[in-house]
């Protein structure tokens, strides 16, 4: 289809990101264009963990019905070690939810995708696929994108939520990606493969181990099983740029304990994602041009909060943009300006928090020796009733600086008591 007349809004990117911003900015009375450059919408990869920072939102959206329809509310998170499995802590889901008034889900990608998706079609968002952004410039009240074809589009708003590999991060900020020589396995099997490697069906497990770490939980109504091997990569480090085959998936993993070593061989062995994330940065504001999800905030998945960010932004920036238009004298649009100056005083600090905090909890699931006791033993001291860790990151999002809550700062590993009185170790 040929588009006709000017929009208000152009998102570059119709990833989870940039559909659920196109929603919500839709749902403000804008006219909105994605363009995507795929051949057809989709997502590619296996489940999502959402916590109550997302169904609030999904919840506000109306969509949240949708989700528990084709998610899966667990009963617990627990944490295990991965070597002896033991257990080190556990969430109590259901707890969780009373505490945080919304459900922590999962919930397939694709199924996630597919919501925001049928959301812009009834909200009239303009959903334009085969379209690759390859420039951006400014232009008098707003912005224009420059496509493949060679044609070129105009928004007095364009949003870039092109992903980890943003062609519009590229050019406004030019900074590259940074490895953490991790890789990443998936695999979404049916329920009934691993029925007899001693899962627990009902909960999110993650098993976390030395240089290495393994997620499982049920999917699409708990008829799927979904697994993610994740691991430090020898080749990697040694400086190679095939890293993280499968021969390195199976021998990281032989040291673990039976249900995380019975899933490995399930794993999908034809695509693996290497690990990268990127440096926070202060500005994603560029005139006219917003940088939104992945583009502004890739960070690493140990908090599982990458897509829920995304989501966050848009809801951030419609409801600034929402306010601004009320205050508006009469039949004037509002100031894209200050709604975007509002938007990055808020987002950029609380998605700076989960980046940073993401990089340490990798560092802290993956211990080894000394190291790794000590955090067993700190793990296991906490009450599971306990949510000053999460408060931080699953209450409701701020919209403000001043909203934003304190960040959880975590005990020092050197004060963990490994010993009992006796000097024995504590196992
Ligand atoms: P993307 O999903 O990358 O979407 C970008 C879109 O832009 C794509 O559709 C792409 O085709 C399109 N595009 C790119 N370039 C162009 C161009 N030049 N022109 C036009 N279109 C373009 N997050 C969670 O919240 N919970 C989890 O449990 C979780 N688990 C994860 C597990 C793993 C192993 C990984 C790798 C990530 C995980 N994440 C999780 C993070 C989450 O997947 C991402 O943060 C999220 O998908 C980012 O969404 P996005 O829309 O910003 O970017």
């Amino acid at each position: 289809s040929i588009p006709v007349g000017r929009p208000d809004v152009l998102v570059v990117g119709g990833g989870i990101g940039g559909l659920s911003s196109a929603y919500a900015l839709a749902h403000q009375g804008l006219r909105v264009r994605v363009l995507e450059r795929a051949k057809e919408f989709g997502e590619v990869g296996a489940g999502l963990q959402i916590a109550p920072n997302c169904t609030r939102i999904l919840a506000e959206y109306g969509l949240l019905e949708e989700a528990r329809t084709l998610g899966v509310v667990p009963e617990n998170m627990v944490m295990r070690d991965a070597l002896d499995s033991r257990e080190l802590t556990r969430l109590d889901l259901h707890d969780l939810e009373r505490h945080y008034g919304h459900p922590y889900m999962v919930i397939h990608r694709s199924d996630l995708h597919g919501i925001f998706l049928r959301a812009c079609r009834r909200a009239g968002v303009e959903l334009l696929t085969d379209r690759t952004v390859v420039d951006y410039e400014h232009t008098d009240g707003g912005a224009l994108i420059r496509l493949e074809d060679g044609s070129t589009e105009e928004a007095p708003l364009v949003v870039a939520a092109d992903g980890l590999h943003s062609v519009a991060r590229r050019k406004l900020v030019g900074d590259d990606v940074v490895s953490s020589d991790y890789v990443a396995y998936r695999a979404a099997v049916p329920i009934e493969q691993v029925r007899d490697n001693g899962i627990a069906e009902k909960d999110v497990t993650v098993h976390v181990g030395p240089r290495c770490h393994f997620v499982q939980y049920a999917l699409r109504g708990g008829d799927m099983f979904n697994q993610v091997a994740v691991f430090e990569s020898p080749k990697a480090l040694a400086g190679r740029d095939d890293w993280g085959t499968p021969d390195e998936l199976d021998a990281t993993f032989e040291r673990t304990c039976d249900t995380v070593r019975k899933g490995i061989p399930l794993m999908w062995r034809d695509r693996w994602w290497q690990m990268l994330d990127r440096d926070p940065i202060e500005t994603w504001v560029h005139g006219r041009i917003a940088l939104l999800g992945d583009a502004a905030h890739p960070p690493l998945q140990y908090m599982a909060q990458g897509a829920i960010m995304a989501i966050e932004d848009g809801w951030v920036l419609a409801r600034h943009y929402a306010r601004l238009a009320e205050a508006a004298p009469g039949g004037t649009r509002p100031d894209w300006d200050a709604a975007l100056t509002a938007y990055e005083a808020v987002r950029v600090e609380h998605c700076r928090r989960v980046q940073t905090t993401a990089r340490a909890w990798g560092e802290l699931w993956h211990l080894d020796g000394d190291p790794r006791h000590r955090r067993n033993a700190i793990m296991r001291a906490r009450d599971t009733y306990d949510y000053s860790f999460t408060d931080w990151v699953y209450g409701p999002t701020a919209l403000t600086p001043d909203e934003e809550p304190e960040m959880f700062t975590p005990i020092p590993l050197s004060s963990a008591v490994v010993e009992d009185s006796e000097g024995e170790p504590l196992t």
